[in-house]
């Protein structure tokens, strides 16, 4: 536990120190789980952005776009039950005053079972060496599969009492865990409560005539809204997609974890609008489909699972997390959710509107269901960095700190250094960045020895570095170093681009994918 914590407090430091991301309003002391971008983090969002809308959008020629308005009208939210049940179990601990989601403290109670199972599972390979098999180990050792048996009961239960609004047998499960307040350590709590995430606020000039309003917590209804209008204009068949990009805002009970749970954050959200009876296929097509999204970038197919859902939301009948393994262990990353007609029958219903398909094939018309993929940029944002941040040893027994974000979205794809101050190399190696930008993010910089400008863009993600020395001026080549492999290479000046442009080039990442 002190490692993940040592682990990640460096990740948020380092975030700050390359100007990837700060704490919003710092010089008031910050507003809690609020963030701002800097000057590299706004690029790797775009970039992420970029590579799902890309994946989303242009490579599926049934999926277009919409940019719908954060401010709705507010009916909307009391038809897709937002108002009534967009809320979170809260508990507080009555000694030390603190407050938890109590379904937060539930899991992570189970987390440290299944961690206790993989410690298990280590030691156990360690013994075995190569002869280990670790599925006949989990299926046949005795505490292996008591803990096991432990977790999925607990999971199981937790479920149930949710499923049912038993917030009292949510309380019960808790004190029979003799789960105690990671702060205090007090297991003096008061009872379980709902409590609403959505922020509230007025339109209008006037206290009288304002019309109170919510900030969106999810993208989606404002897909689900324009399904109509989208389907209409663009003379989509079903099934198609309508995919969008933008802000949420939740009011979250606990907002501890640095981006991975904001107050505002940004949603990359797909609505698939389908027959009625299809959703079983269309659901498992999207799991695999973002599933290998997410493995094209290389993080490491051991650092994602699956995980269904044992309570389902008010509007699914099937919906698994995407969990990628954070700093702090393995937690959602994205969803995909099969929603029925929930959404359209409801805003039918409010509406007066008919929401409906007719389908030429069937003859009939029908409202049409929903599988969706909805991923937190800011999560993903926070998955790539922490997995991509490394310290390394080198052979001379000295260190680095390596930001190993795959080249496709990192921030700045080449730097640009001359060896020495004059002789014309600055402005050769100007020169070459002058070339370069049009084509890539690319800085210049002439601070320091060459060395210490190889550790500063190592630290600040940058795939490549480009070095203009004398021999340059004679035969118009350059050396051009991999911050991953470290190895450098003498090539023409010519050849720069088309070497940047083999690793950074979007398609031959997106092409991991087939
Ligand atoms: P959690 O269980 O972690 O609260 P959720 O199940 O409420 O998440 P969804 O409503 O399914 O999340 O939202 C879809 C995605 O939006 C999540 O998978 C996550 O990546 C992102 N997301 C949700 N809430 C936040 C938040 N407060 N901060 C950052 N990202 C968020």
């Amino acid at each position: 536990m002190a490692k993940q914590e040592d682990d990640f407090k460096k990740v948020i430091s380092h975030a700050k120190e390359y100007g990837y991301v700060f704490q919003s309003s710092e010089i008031y002391d910050g507003l809690s789980a609020v963030y701002d971008y800097a000057q590299n983090g706004v690029e790797l969002k775009k970039n992420i952005r970029e590579y799902w809308w890309t994946a989303m959008v242009q490579l599926n020629d049934n999926i277009v776009g919409l940019d719908a308005a954060i401010f709705m009208h507010p009916t909307t939210w009391k038809a897709s039950g937002h108002v009534d049940a967009f809320s979170d179990p809260l508990i507080d601990n009555k000694d030390s005053k603190k407050r938890y989601r109590a379904d937060v403290l539930v899991e992570d109670h189970i987390a440290k079972i299944e961690a206790k199972i993989e410690k298990e599972v280590t030691k156990a390979a360690k013994r075995f060496g190569e002869a280990f098999d670790k599925e006949q180990f989990l299926a046949t050792n005795r505490r292996v599969v008591d803990y096991q048996e432990k977790a999925a009961n607990i999971s199981k239960r937790l479920g149930k009492s949710l499923g049912n609004e038993d917030l009292a047998d949510v309380k019960k499960l808790i004190e029979e865990l003799e789960i105690s307040c990671p702060m205090s350590g007090s297991k003096n709590w008061t009872d379980v409560k709902q409590f609403n995430l959505m922020f509230g606020t007025k339109l209008g000039a006037s206290a009288e005539t304002a019309m109170d309003l919510y900030l969106r917590p999810e993208t989606a209804q404002g897909i689900f809204v324009n399904f109509l209008n989208v389907q209409k204009s663009s003379r989509m068949k079903i099934p198609f997609g309508i995919a969008q990009t933008g802000k949420a805002f939740r009011n979250e009970i606990v907002a501890r974890q640095f981006i991975f749970r904001m107050r505002e954050f940004e949603q990359m959200e797909m609505q698939f609008f389908i027959k009625p009876g299809t959703q079983k296929e269309w659901y498992e097509h999207w799991k695999e489909h973002r599933l290998k999204w997410h493995l094209s970038l290389g993080l490491g197919e051991e650092n994602y699972r699956f995980h269904d859902h044992e309570k389902l939301a008010h509007y699914a009948d099937a919906a698994a997390d995407i969990e990628f393994r954070f700093p702090f262990g393995f937690k959602e990353l994205e969803g995909i959710h099969s929603r029925t007609d929930f959404d359209l029958s409801k805003h039918q219903e409010y509406s007066g509107k008919k929401l409906q398909y007719f389908d030429t094939e069937e003859n009939k018309n029908y409202v049409p269901y929903v599988v969706e993929t909805s991923i937190g940029l800011d999560r993903m944002f926070l998955a790539i960095f922490s997995n991509s941040l490394k310290e390394e040893e080198l052979e001379n027994g000295s260190t680095r700190t390596v930001l190993k974000i795959p080249a496709v979205l990192a921030p700045t794809k080449a730097a640009v250094f001359p060896l020495v101050k004059k002789d014309g190399l600055p402005e050769l190696a100007k020169e070459i960045v002058d070339d370069l930008k049009w084509d890539f993010n690319v800085i210049y910089d002439q601070k320091d020895a060459v060395g210490r400008r190889y550790r500063r863009q190592d630290a600040n993600g940058t795939p490549f570095c480009i070095t203009v020395d004398h021999q340059s001026l004679e035969d118009q080549t350059v050396t051009i170093r991999h911050r991953d492999t470290m190895e450098q290479q003498r090539v023409a000046i010519s050849d720069v681009k088309d070497i940047i442009h083999q690793e950074v080039d979007m398609k031959s990442w997106l092409k991991k994918m087939l």
